[in-house]
């Protein structure tokens, strides 16, 4: 099932002004829904903008980008907003964690966003989500009461509050040491696998991005290399 797809997608920054600069040139790219991808490349290679783009966070200069099948361009923010909220789920190297609320209530959050007041429903998935985690003990403390490794498992429930179509992960283990890393990694994967969920990971760390389906390495603004390998678990 094709969760996204890129056709000839390119991004520009300062459009119209003498620093116009063309970043991304003409990106074609299917990603789906059993895929669990690792975005890689050099820095201003264009990563992060291409993340953007696909997150509906900011619009692409020329081509086109479908989300399940809905071609997004035209879109207006409102709708785009809306989208996103629905389909995608985001994990930052920097949690973005709400430090004045629980953990239960952080992973509340994207769903508030959409559809106001919580349900019951959802506040079961929510605990159901921490526990899947690892952190069912530990939904009512804070942040800031948590270690660096679980404050990114809240973050990963979080992200999957809303069952979205896609998870983008922009450097998730930036901040861990590496068997932390590994072990967001492996949750990353298992959630991939049980709700069908499409994952696209940037990561610098080739031990992780190993243990991807596929790499997709990004430079100067060009896909110039998409590799699908075998699932490896991480450290062998
Ligand atoms: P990466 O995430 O791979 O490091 P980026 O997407 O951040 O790459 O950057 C790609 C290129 O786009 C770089 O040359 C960067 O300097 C440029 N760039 C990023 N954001 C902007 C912006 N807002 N205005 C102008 N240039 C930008
Ligand atoms: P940076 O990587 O430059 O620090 P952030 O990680 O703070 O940027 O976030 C990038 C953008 O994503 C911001 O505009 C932020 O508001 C937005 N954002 C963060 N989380 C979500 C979300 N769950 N849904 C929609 N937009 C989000």
């Amino acid at each position: 099932e094709e969760v996204l797809r890129l056709e000839g997608l390119r991004k520009s920054y300062n459009v119209g002004q003498p620093n116009e600069v063309e970043v991304l040139h003409g990106l074609d790219l299917r990603l789906e829904a059993s895929d669990f991808a690792a975005l890689v490349g050099p820095s201003g290679s264009g990563k992060s903008t291409l993340l953007n783009l696909i997150g509906l966070l900011d619009s692409p200069t020329a081509g086109e980008l479908y989300l399940r099948g809905q071609p997004t361009r035209a879109m207006d923010d409102e709708a785009r907003t809306a989208l996103r909220g629905r389909h995608i789920g985001f994990v930052f190297q920097f949690h973005h964690l709400i430090g004045a609320f629980t953990a239960l209530e952080n992973v509340l959050m994207p769903w508030m966003v959409a559809h106001g007041k919580p349900t019951p429903e959802i506040v079961d998935t929510a605990r159901d989500l921490l526990r899947q985690v690892g952190l069912e003990r530990l939904a009512d403390r804070k942040p800031g009461e948590l270690s660096g490794g679980q404050q990114q498992r809240v973050a990963i429930a979080r992200a999957l509050v809303t069952r979205p179509a896609l998870l983008l992960a922009d450097e998730p283990t930036g901040n861990l040491d590496t068997k932390t890393a590994a072990e967001v990694f492996a949750l990353l994967r298992r959630f991939n696998e049980e709700f069908g969920c499409a994952v696209l990971v940037v990561t610098h760390d080739p031990r992780l991005s190993e243990t991807c389906d596929r790499t997709i390495t990004l430079v100067d603004g060009a896909i110039v290399a998409d590799e699908r390998h075998p699932r490896q678990q991480p450290g062998q």
